[in-house]
């Protein structure tokens, strides 16, 4: 796979990744292993941000299925995601990356509010800005919310960590002989509506010409191997 050469990305994390093994919350171990890829990405030279969602803790979806408002299950979802930036500030800062947290809600006891150009400027200074509390509207996801920071931080790509190591034409995990591509169209993903992230963030990137790149974060090395366009992913472009 020909990978451009790309130096400010940002890393969208989802929630599952955080909870390791386990099949609910944090785990404190998963968090140290994910900060020691990113302190590496960082080391070889990258500048990086990050979005974390936050469906380890809750969903507004699955609240509204419970009989929540739909808003307010989605508001109880971003200040879950506040939870896990706070988590992955903590795990990058005992291995000395300095980060800053930025929430799309306000909390100005607990971490800066997002200020487009101060993220810039910490980037810029090579600290590891995290992007909490999506985009702060309910009716949207982290997966847009990603789209729509790497686009104001003007990153050359968007990597999104999970379970599987890219875009399959049926669910891995339910068919064996299911096709792993290695690029992708935005239009190719839109029609066939392949499950890489929601649409609106999919077309965000597309607009905005940001590349998707889908690897598994869940074994060491990982994020390196995807940065240098090695091991197995899936590139999403135009
Ligand atoms: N959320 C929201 N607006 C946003 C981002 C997130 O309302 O801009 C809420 C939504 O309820 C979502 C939850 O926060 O279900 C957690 O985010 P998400 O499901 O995207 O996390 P992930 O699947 O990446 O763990």
């Amino acid at each position: 796979m020909t990978t451009p050469s790309f130096n400010r990305i940002l890393l969208k994390l989802s929630g599952e990744v955080l909870m390791g093994e386990g099949e609910f919350g944090i785990d404190p171990a998963t968090c140290e292993r994910v900060a020691r890829e990113i302190a590496a990405a960082k080391d070889a030279g990258f500048e990086l941000c990050v979005v974390v969602g936050g469906g380890n803790i809750f969903r507004g979806l699955a609240g509204a299925a419970k009989g929540f408002d739909r808003a307010s299950a989605d508001y109880m979802g971003m200040l879950a995601t506040v939870m896990n930036a706070l988590a992955m500030q903590n795990a990058l800062e005992h291995i000395g990356v300095d980060t800053r947290v930025q929430s799309a809600i306000p909390m100005s006891s607990v971490c800066e509010p997002y200020i487009r150009r101060r993220a810039v400027r910490h980037m810029e200074k090579g600290r590891v800005v995290i992007f909490a509390a999506g985009t702060g509207n309910p009716f949207f996801t982290t997966d847009t919310a990603a789209a729509l920071r790497a686009a104001e931080m003007g990153c050359d790509a968007l990597f999104k960590g999970t379970s599987v190591d890219g875009v399959y034409d049926a669910d891995p995990k339910k068919n064996p002989d299911a096709k792993r591509y290695s690029a992708l169209s935005f239009n190719r993903v839109l029609a066939d509506d392949l499950k890489v992230m929601d649409a609106s963030a999919v077309a965000l990137c597309r607009d905005n010409n940001i590349p998707i790149v889908v690897f598994n974060i869940r074994s060491e090395g990982n994020l390196a191997d995807a940065l240098r366009g090695d091991g197995t992913s899936t590139i999403v472009r135009n």
